[in-house]
């Protein structure tokens, strides 16, 4: 069986390619180039599961997509407190590139022009070259994406060549002490992190390692703190699509950044990483098919993060094997509160009165806290009411046994279980 997911995508980029509206950004010399028509579409899951239709492959710069990261990157290195001292988590309710400045003269936040030129500055300290500070970057990026990125420096020249409101945003940061380059430097070592080319397939393995709390799911690497994935993200929701932020929220749902390249790369936490590119823009300096693929995988794929709808990913039990006496729970996938309660809901059902219960874990991805709390919980409970308990775990992760009482769960082989009646 072929996965029908790429189908599903080209269906909805057929739906948006109809739509010409916007126009491409032209303030960039260089972007005013692109062709207007090149729509593509890419999926990647938290587990590393890589989807796309449409221009999969087709490379553009970055742009305000790289700002998240790099924000997530000074996170990583210095510490929220550090980086909350030059910028804010505030959204500004204005465009990306507008001149203003908090109360306190930092930016409110990081994704916005004036802001992302502050995170900039901070990575490998004052003291660094632009060569090491966009090396650095770029070399997170890379890790990030699972492949090495480059700089489009005809992208970069181009803007640099244009870039008078960015300087005149870094002399007003210059001259309140919050960045310590000149202006010049500054403006050159973002735009280049601006400039950094991608396609749509890498944004969606990017999106998708925030979403799986900082390990890229391909490659595996362990790369950022989960804590840090949850600050970006927490950022992004509020302030990602500028003053477009609260409608966007709202309408679709997912914490997403746009880029005037064209691009836009949305993040479900803990579930998955979506990325579009597509060149025409609205006034807002979001790409307009973009905004439409992502309404519609929102609303068709049930991907808003504030539905009400109870979620499980995977349904949490693959298989129960009872008879009068025992009972074997086959569980698989994540799982967090609302799969340990349909476990717990169906465990307590009339279906299971035997003797012995075991839970087999091996098809099981993770837990988190109150997941592996809660069927902890469930287990003392039944042996509490005198069935003989035991976890199938042989790649232990129910990682620590310690149950609420302070004893531990028994941990049985599999052999030990057998249906009766089946096999030896
Ligand atoms: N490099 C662009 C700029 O500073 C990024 C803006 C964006 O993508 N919204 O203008």
């Amino acid at each position: 069986m072929k996965t029908p997911i790429p189908y599903y995508l080209a269906q909805i980029l057929d739906k948006v390619r109809p739509n010409e509206g916007g126009e491409v950004a032209d303030y960039i010399p260089e972007l005013a180039t692109a062709d207007p028509d090149i729509l593509g579409v890419a999926v990647c899951s938290a587990t590393g599961h890589v989807y796309h239709a449409g221009a999969g492959e087709h490379r553009f710069t970055m742009q305000s997509i790289s700002k998240p990261f790099v924000y997530a990157l000074a996170l990583q290195e210095f510490g929220l407190a550090a980086v909350r001292e030059v910028v804010g988590m505030e959204p500004s309710g204005e465009a990306f590139n507008e001149l203003s400045l908090g109360g306190d003269h930092r930016p409110v936040n990081p994704l916005i022009n004036a802001g992302a030129i502050v995170v900039n500055q901070l990575i490998d300290g004052v003291d660094s070259t632009v060569e090491d500070r966009v090396e650095t970057i770029r070399s997170f990026l890379s890790r990030m994406a699972g492949r090495e990125l480059e700089i489009d420096e005809q992208v970069c020249q181009s803007e640099v060549d244009t870039a008078e409101r960015n300087l005149s945003l870094a002399h007003m940061l210059r001259s309140y002490g919050i960045i310590q380059d000149t202006a010049h430097d500054a403006v050159l070592s973002y735009t280049k992190q601006c400039s950094i080319s991608v396609d749509v397939r890498d944004l969606a393995v990017m999106s998708a390692t925030l979403a799986n709390g900082g390990q890229q799911p391909v490659t595996g690497e362990m790369i950022l703190d989960a804590d840090v994935c949850r600050l970006t993200l927490a950022v992004m929701s509020s302030c990602g699509m500028y003053d477009g932020a609260g409608r966007w929220m709202a309408e679709v749902g997912i914490p997403a950044k746009s880029g005037v390249s064209g691009g836009l790369l949305g993040t479900l936490p803990g579930q998955l990483g979506v990325a579009t590119f597509s060149p025409r823009l609205n006034p807002e300096g979001n790409s307009v098919r973009g905004e439409e693929i992502f309404k519609l995988l929102s609303a068709d794929m049930g991907l808003h993060l504030m539905s009400t709808e109870r979620r499980f990913g995977v349904y949490p039990i693959r298989e129960i094997e009872q008879t009068a006496e025992e009972a074997i729970f086959y569980l698989q996938g994540h799982i967090n509160f609302t799969a340990a309660e349909a476990v717990l809901y169906e465990l307590q059902q009339d279906n299971f009165r035997g003797a012995r219960l075991a839970l087999d874990f091996e098809q099981v991805t993770g837990f988190n806290t109150i997941g592996r709390r809660m069927l902890k919980e469930g287990l003392r409970r039944f042996r509490e009411a005198g069935v003989d308990v035991a976890v199938i775990d042989p790649r232990a992760r129910m990682t620590n046994l310690e149950m609420s009482d302070g004893t531990m769960v028994p941990v049985a082989e599999p052999d030990d279980y057998q249906i009766a009646g089946e096999g030896t």
